[in-house]
């Protein structure tokens, strides 16, 4: 996908979508650029109609990032968004018109050689699969292998596939069975996942659930939220499955009877002053709450902090080095923090 590899041995990469009309092309262009900021790799800019297809190669020409052209009903749209150098697009092939039509965007696509994912969601799958037996997972399945076929007959092996569900367990079930039925790399999400709190927990599970069986190579938490908010989600679903490993992790403890300070908003603090800060290492800052169960947590740490009523004490790789006034102890943190970068 332009710069970005997916599949085989690359890394799982993540991709957003921009939230603002297609036509406006300075605002759209901002928002790639502010999602590149907080490592997006892939973008998708949505093609809705044929007025939308001049600021698109626009868009295209000045993106930082791969754009991927996210075409329904209409195959045109497809063809002149790959004719304006997308790095790939997306279709529903039960929704582009005619298998002709269809055969002209891969060969289209196949010219210029560029990657097209195959894009079912549950609630449009073609109403020829209505009445099959079968859960509906199995019935995604089935329709997105009837598709993966026609493309393979037609010449074109440059595909990628999602089959989305807002239920979890569908998601998860149909993911696996496409894992099993075909090697084709797998773009996964939760569609319309919800609003952030709720839609970053099916996401964690869904996906989670899935990159740790090692099933998926590019991901999209699709939330009811600012685009950034998806980035930053999907980034710690990588994190926490072991799939991204740089960038700063901070660990801190619940709080509990024992916690000698306010740590809810120190923590909070230290999250927001290290927004930002850029890293190829892997950075693990502990921030725990009290003396007795802290120091071996913060130990642990790349950089750790713990606290007593009336002292911060910091550790470094296993070692305590400093104590501190509780007060100092946030930008003396980040301080230590910066050094490590
Ligand atoms: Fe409680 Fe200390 Fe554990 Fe934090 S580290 S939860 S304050 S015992």
């Amino acid at each position: 996908m332009g710069s970005v590899g997916i599949g085989g041995s690359h890394p799982v990469s993540i991709q957003s979508m921009t939230a603002v009309p297609t036509g406006d092309v300075r605002a759209t262009l901002d928002q790639i650029e502010t999602l590149k900021d907080e490592e997006c790799d892939i973008i998708r800019v949505a093609v809705p109609d044929r007025d939308s297809l001049p600021a698109f190669a626009k868009i295209i020409t000045k993106s930082p990032l791969p754009v991927v052209a996210d075409i329904h009903f209409d195959a045109y749209l497809a063809l002149r968004a790959i004719e304006s150098g997308a790095a790939g697009i997306r279709i529903n092939p039960g929704n582009i018109g005619s298998k002709k039509k269809l055969k002209e965007i891969l060969n289209l696509a196949n010219q210029v050689n560029i990657p097209i994912r195959i894009g079912v969601n549950s609630g449009s799958i073609e109403k020829k699969y209505w009445r099959e037996k079968g859960t509906k997972a199995e019935i995604m399945v089935r329709s997105v292998m009837d598709s993966v076929r026609f493309f393979e007959d037609s010449g074109f092996f440059n595909i990628k596939i999602s089959l989305k569900s807002s239920n979890v367990r569908e998601t998860v079930t149909a993911y696996r069975l496409i894992d099993q039925a075909c090697d084709y790399p797998l773009h996964l999400g939760i569609t319309e996942a919800g609003t952030f709190f709720s839609g970053t927990v099916k996401s964690a599970v869904g996906l989670g659930s899935l990159l740790m069986d090692g099933i998926g190579s590019t991901i999209r938490v699709s939330l009811t939220e600012d685009p950034v908010k998806e980035v930053r989600v999907a980034r710690e679903i990588l994190k926490a499955t072991g799939h991204r490993v740089k960038g700063i992790e901070i660990i801190s403890c619940p709080t509990c009877a024992r916690t000698s300070v306010d740590l809810i908003p120190i923590v909070k603090e230290v999250e927001k002053r290290i927004t930002g800060f850029k890293t190829d290492k892997r950075i693990v800052a502990a921030i725990m709450g009290c003396e007795v169960n802290g120091p071996g947590e913060a130990r642990e740490a790349d950089i750790g902090l713990a606290f007593s009523r009336s002292r911060g004490f910091i550790f470094k790789k296993g070692e305590m080095v400093e104590k501190i006034a509780p007060r100092d102890a946030v930008p003396r943190l980040i301080e230590l923090i910066k050094d490590l970068l």
